[in-house]
């Protein structure tokens, strides 16, 4: 990988922050943009705006060729079977909640249940809790490991014929975990449940491929993989998708629309109501040549030196708790003596380095963890070993400022 060339596709790391050049350690959060995909964005916006499905004008077919284009590249990306089980959404939040209200109302009663981690986002607990108490079902965790872990034996004792469902993530967004993904599919399948998996960690960050995993669902979002925001996917089984109610109701997903009753177009746009996001779609298909132009096994290899490279600089640095298993995606979560993290994410900034401080969106693995927040170093293809130097130094200059507890 050209490291170089890498950096230079994105103008934002060029930069000075608090009088320091940019180091920017929170792409799990959200990833930086390449230029590729802002001038993506822009043409749309400068040559071609229009609505898609709609007019039969030139720039309507324009867009609604793009558009549906970046639906081909987020298929072949994930190596789905048809472009009818990609439905652009607004995330990988509108995307689980689209699977907790639509198949989940109708295939989850009383006394079934849902299993997912105490690693998950947010994102993939509330849908779960609140489709729970909708239908009297009972949510049930698979117990993790002291190194943030699942074993596949638990798996297999949590999950039973009366699961319906199993959610959990690809990679965990604190620990880094990476989930058995296979493994826990082919167990959900054997009692019978059906298996969504929260990739927003994943898809940026390794080669995915759905049928392989044989996940029935799969939830990402555009923003963490070099995409704009407001857009992400869902995909589905389309023999599931088929049979799911739309959550959304109105414009463009339509077939027939009487006084009193009306019909569906057939998938994906039957989930797709309203005008949609087509500048983000069309920007995460941008974004999407841009990382296959790098090359995903690249990208990946790349992380992992980068992965190894900081955790032997920041175990030199006294003091300091890591988080989460030996083996693990692109991201080290972590803490310093007492420092509070918010307290050395300010010192960090000060230095031109952004890093994540807080919850991280999950409060029940902060509990687990026994801490009320973290610091969280995230790293993607455009980060470099300088960078890392550059964040361990400044875990320094923090323990310096904050000496007194030491
Ligand atoms: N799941 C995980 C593991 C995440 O890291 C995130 C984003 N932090 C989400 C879900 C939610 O993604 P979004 O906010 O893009 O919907």
């Amino acid at each position: 990988m050209d490291i170089k060339a890498v950096r230079d596709a994105f103008p934002i790391l060029h930069q000075e922050v608090n009088g320091h050049p940019l180091v920017y350690l929170d792409s799990s959060a959200t990833s930086q943009k390449p230029v590729q995909v802002i001038d993506k964005i822009s043409e749309y916006y400068r040559g071609y705006n229009s609505n898609v499905h709609r007019g039969v004008h030139t720039l309507g077919t324009h867009a609604t060729d793009e558009y549906e284009g970046a639906r081909e590249k987020v298929r072949k990306f994930i190596h789905a079977n048809s472009t009818q089980e990609v439905i652009f959404t607004r995330g990988t939040t509108t995307a689980i909640n689209t699977v907790a209200v639509s198949y989940g109302r109708e295939n989850v009663g009383e006394g079934d249940e849902i299993v997912i981690t105490p690693m998950e986002h947010h994102s993939n607990i509330i849908p779960w809790q609140q489709l729970a108490k909708a239908t009297g079902a009972t949510l049930k965790y698979v117990p993790l490991q002291a190194d943030g872990t699942i074993l596949l034996d638990d798996v297999e004792k949590t999950v039973t014929e009366n699961t319906k469902i199993v959610a959990l993530a690809h990679v965990s967004n604190v620990l880094g975990t990476i989930n058995p993904i296979k493994e826990v599919a082919a167990i959900a399948h054997k009692n019978g449940a059906v298996i969504l998996v929260d990739g927003a960690q994943g898809a940026p960050h390794m080669n995915v491929d759905v049928q392989d995993l044989d996940c029935d669902f799969y939830a990402f979002s555009g923003h963490k993989m070099c995409g704009p925001t407001g857009i992400g996917v869902l995909y589905g089984k389309k023999s599931l998708l088929n049979e799911m109610e739309p959550v959304e109701f109105g414009g463009e997903m339509i077939d027939f629309v009487n006084l009193y009753d009306s019909t569906w177009k057939e998938l994906p746009w039957k989930f797709e109501g309203g005008t949609p996001v087509i500048a983000g779609a069309i920007g995460l298909g941008a974004a999407i040549d841009f990382l296959t132009e790098v090359g995903l096994d690249q990208i990946v290899e790349h992380e992992h030196k980068l992965i190894e490279y900081a955790r032997k600089q920041m175990e030199q640095v006294e003091g300091l708790t890591i988080y989460g298993p030996e083996k693990r995606a692109g991201l080290i979560t972590f803490n310093l003596s007492d420092v509070h993290p918010h307290d050395l994410a300010t010192v960090l900034d000060a230095e031109g380095i952004a890093v994540r401080a807080g919850h991280h969106c999950a409060q029940p693995l902060m509990k687990w963890l026994e801490v009320s927040a973290t610091a969280r170093a995230s790293f993607y293809l455009y980060n470099t070993e300088e960078d890392i130097d550059r964040f361990v130094q400044g875990l320094q200059t923090t323990k310096e400022y904050f000496g007194d507890v030491f």
